[in-house]
């Protein structure tokens, strides 16, 4: 199945998981009630356009050919167009424009293009869908890993592609949910036997364009910590338990701010 069809089926995703764990009320709105977006955030619509880009990119290293630094901003250039105008719900949050992401984001991919490192990995796969059941669980965790590469000794390289307003602190990166949901997702699909590096490829949108990349790896008692935290989220869904946390760093670019005011004003359903 591809990833859209696994999305059609209920399922929970490192996405979901962690918008539960950050504002409970957030994910009622966006995955119990389905409630449409109050706008579209642009670091999302940005941070998609220059990940679908990276693809591109990689699909090319993939077949054997390399992309120009012209080619791949022009991509950007084409898709970031693309992708406003089929959103026309798109909020610019106070400093930001158009044109001051279309600049941002050739800017950051002349960065990647340049200091991406030549590792000799060999390139698996990219948008790689993946679906497992967890024990007393009953729907499948989803989700698509951006690519995986292998080392010259068999190791499995797993890359998450990220735009950031700042860099990772190695805590953050060590304790990256996400990243442990793609390490158990690569064991139960077909690498149980492998060694598993976990990585971010991390674009960072500070004045002069950063980029960095962070290794990390996870023990076993990580990921039974992840599963552990999944089970109790699950059990918060299936109670109807949705909290707001209103002192939420997720409450300031909130797309439900509207809905969360009336929610208050009512006291709550
Ligand atoms: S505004 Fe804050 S508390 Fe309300 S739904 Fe959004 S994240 Fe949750």
């Amino acid at each position: 199945m591809n990833l859209q069809e696994l999305r059609a089926l209920p399922h929970l995703s490192a996405s979901s998981i962690s918008t539960y764990v950050d504002c409970s009320l957030m994910f009622k709105f966006a995955y119990v009630d389905r409630i449409q977006p109050e706008f579209t955030a642009d670091a999302l619509v940005f941070g998609t356009v220059i990940h679908r880009v990276l693809e591109i990119y990689h699909h090319m290293r993939m077949v054997g050919e390399k992309i120009s630094l012209l080619e791949l901003t022009s991509h950007f250039e084409e898709k970031w167009r693309e992708a406003v105008e089929k959103n026309p719900g798109i909020r610019y949050r106070e400093g930001y424009t158009f044109d001051n992401y279309l600049i941002s984001g050739k800017s950051l991919l002349a960065t990647y293009y340049t200091e991406q490192p030549e590792t000799g990995f060999k390139l698996l796969a990219l948008e790689k869908p993946f679906s497992y059941q967890l024990t007393g669980l009953p729907v499948p965790i989803i989700g698509a890993i951006d690519m995986v590469e292998e080392d010259e000794s068999g190791t499995i390289i797993i890359t998450d592609h990220k735009t950031s307003s700042k860099a990772y602190s190695a805590d953050e990166v060590d304790g990256n949910f996400q990243l442990t949901l793609y390490g158990i997702a690569a064991k139960a699909n077909g690498y149980s036997d492998r060694e598993i590096i976990l990585k971010l490829d991390c674009l960072v949108k500070t004045q002069k364009p950063k980029f960095t990349q962070y290794y990390t790896v996870r023990s076993e008692m990580d990921e039974q910590r992840a599963i552990r935290k999944i089970l109790a989220v699950w059990e918060g869904i299936s109670k109807g338990v949705f909290i707001p946390n209103d002192n939420s760093w997720r409450c300031k670019g909130c797309t439900y701010r509207e809905h969360c005011q009336e929610w208050f004003s009512k006291g709550g359903d």
